[in-house]
């Protein structure tokens, strides 16, 4: 998967390629679905949901150019996978799902993958997670109508925000940096993404 699917395409940072090395996506799928684990696709994982695209994962773990000791955010927990991905590559992460049979069941998977230094909270992350705030960064694996302001406030100065943004159907992958001047787009890539349902995001 790392050698076809990301180093093959654009993905090039070695710590990035190691992570998604060692974390085994395999604990993430469920079992009928094992055989396609490395598939560079997203798959069921039930509630309606999916687990990302190994690339989309990559991608947002590029974009947010992780150094080793930074606090950073999940929206979105799903399966768990890309906050297992997140937990190599940062100090501290906090992820949040708002389907509670999902966010137990991605405890299982992250407890199974022995990644310790996730801690999966149930609610509305298009909020964000004001009590453990301000992140250093914060990942967003569904899609919004717009930034969603509450996420931007709750990031340090210098602090990333990799988000898709548009339409429920297609959406661009923003990646945002918060600065004294105020948002500054870095990047902003095609993707698709489910949506993101609740305040800061579409309605459920
Ligand atoms: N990154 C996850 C993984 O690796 O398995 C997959 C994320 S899945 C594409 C998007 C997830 O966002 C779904 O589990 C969905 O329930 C969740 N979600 C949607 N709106 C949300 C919100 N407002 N707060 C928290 N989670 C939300």
């Amino acid at each position: 998967m790392v050698a076809k699917h990301l180093r093959g395409r654009d993905i090039t940072d070695e710590r990035v390629l190691a992570a998604m090395e060692r974390v085994p996506r395999e604990v993430f799928v469920p079992d009928d679905l094992r055989r396609r684990a490395y598939a560079d696709a997203a798959l069921p994982i039930g509630s309606g949901q999916t687990i990302s695209q190994p690339y989309m994962v990559a991608r947002i773990c590029e974009e947010l150019g992780l150094d080793g000791d930074e606090r950073v955010l999940d929206v979105g927990t799903g399966s768990g996978y890309q906050a297992a991905v997140l937990a190599e590559l940062g100090a501290e992460v906090h992820s949040i799902e708002r389907i509670p049979e999902l966010a137990e069941q991605a405890r299982r998977n992250l407890l199974a993958a022995g990644a310790h230094t996730v801690t999966v909270h149930v609610g509305d992350g298009s909020r964000g997670l004001p009590e453990h705030a301000p992140f250093d960064a914060i990942a967003v694996a569904a899609a919004a109508p717009e930034l969603p302001q509450g996420l931007y406030d709750q990031l340090t100065q210098g602090g990333r925000l990799v988000v898709p943004i548009g339409a429920r159907s297609d959406q661009r992958l923003e990646v945002i940096v918060r600065r004294t001047e105020g948002a500054a787009v870095l990047r902003s890539v095609p993707c698709r993404f489910v949506p993101l349902l609740g305040e800061g995001g579409f309605e459920a």
